[in-house]
């Protein structure tokens, strides 16, 4: 029987600790629905979805310190919006987005705000400094200020996540304020890792690397300490040195998936190693992480090992272009592969796995002018705005009736990082 998930006893029986708190595993849509935008307003695709964690620092990285600092004097009526796809490729046409998005929110209308929209207002992010060679480096999120009294909006667009209106036209809400880090600590990668092998050796094989991860730990008095030190200064428990190290590793999790090797090698199957945040302190949890992964300055990370087996970390990567989540690669990315959606997809922006060096060097002149292009979808999209002046009272939705992945043919949208 090969690997399935549903049959893996940490879904069940041995769960890691503190695992139903991961940010990673959550979904869109979750706990009691707000109070719904009234009808009619533009469609867009309904989930759930696996919900998307960033946190705070990210959104920050790569700004101008000015627009920080304006951003976080806002407090919670500012919201981030990540453009799926998006980067500073994007960030040629980021009036045209911002306009977009801007006239999607304004169709959102609320029963409590007087059956009116809100007057929302959306920024694009001011750059610190520009990479002609990263189409698809930060920074990725603009921001929207939803004014005062939007209470209505803010509870649906956190709700709701995940808005796929069409692919010109497909982003993310979050929050700005997660101060939480990523789960994830490091990828696991290496040719024993066989995506074909039994359901049995593969768990297996996750619960000896696991048990090398954790002795890496228990072994090292030194850090043992300090991981300790972490654990009571952030977790508020108590215990030994040793209690507190362990409630940490009770925490790990391998969870199977592919990376793209660092080398520029197909991609391959891989582990990504969760466990629960330390710190939030970025330049602690570097340190941390340096000294658990035995960074060389030369040769980086030092690989695992079982036997005479070798698993290299740290020489995989798993982040996604379109949704910017980094759990998984762009070419997995669960947003694009639902069913029935509608917004941005790795093939749009060139990231699925069909791509190859010819591919790219044929794209790369712009047969098409792609970014025209794009900015014309964006401008039908304006163009195609409806106020939401008349409600519909019977409350029957329209959403989530299209199909199929409408803009494939729209000119190589894929056009947004050029
Ligand atoms: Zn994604």
């Amino acid at each position: 029987m090969p690997y399935l998930q549903a049959f893996d006893p940490v879904e069940s029986t041995s769960k890691p600790a503190h695992w139903d708190e991961c940010p990673h595993r959550k979904k869109t849509r979750a706990g009691v629905p707000p109070e719904q935008p009234l009808l009619p307003h533009q469609e867009f695709l309904e989930g759930p979805f696996p919900h998307t964690h960033v946190p705070e620092y990210r959104f920050f990285s790569n700004l101008n310190a000015a627009q920080i600092q304006a951003v976080r004097q806002r407090g919670t009526q500012i919201l981030a919006i990540i453009p799926h796809g998006g980067g500073q490729g994007l960030l040629k046409r980021a009036k045209v987005v911002a306009s977009a998005i801007e006239s999607f929110l304004r169709s959102l209308a609320f029963e409590s705000n007087g059956r009116k929209a809100f007057n929302v207002k959306v920024y694009e992010p001011e750059v610190k400094k520009m990479d002609p060679n990263n189409p698809f480096g930060k920074p990725h999120a603009f921001f929207v200020d939803l004014g005062p009294n939007a209470d209505a909006l803010r509870k649906f667009l956190l709700w709701q996540e995940v808005f796929a209106v069409n692919p010109s036209l497909s982003f993310s809400v979050l929050p700005v304020d997660t101060r939480e880090a990523s789960w994830k600590v490091c990828v696991i990668t290496g040719d024993d890792i066989e995506p074909n092998a039994t359901h049995a050796y593969l768990v297996q094989q996750r619960t000896l690397l696991l048990t090398e991860l954790k002795k890496r730990i228990h072994d090292d008095f030194k850090l043992l300490w300090k991981t300790a030190q972490l654990v009571l200064n952030s977790w508020n428990v108590h215990g030994t040195y040793s209690e507190l190290a362990t409630m940490f590793t009770d925490t790990f999790m391998l969870e199977l998936t592919t990376a793209d090797p660092r080398s520029g090698a197909p991609p391959a199957p891989a582990f990504i190693l969760y466990a629960k945040p330390l710190t939030y302190d970025k330049r602690e949890a570097v340190k941390w992480r340096a000294d658990f992964l035995r960074v060389h300055p030369r040769t980086g990370a030092q690989p695992l090992r079982l036997g005479l087996d070798i698993f290299p970390v740290d020489k995989g990567s798993v982040d996604c272009k379109v949704c910017k989540a980094d759990v998984h690669r762009t070419a997995d990315c669960p947003l694009a592969n639902t069913p029935g959606w509608i917004g941005v997809t790795p093939e749009l922006i060139g990231k699925d796995d069909k791509e190859t060096a010819g591919r790219e060097a044929a794209k790369e002149p712009g047969a098409q002018n792609p970014v025209d292009a794009a900015q014309d979808i964006f401008r039908t999209v304006v163009k195609r705005k409806k106020r939401t002046s008349e409600p519909n009272p019977s409350g029957v939705t329209k959403r989530g009736g299209r199909t199929g992945r409408g803009g494939r043919g729209s000119g190589g949208f894929g056009a947004w990082a050029k």
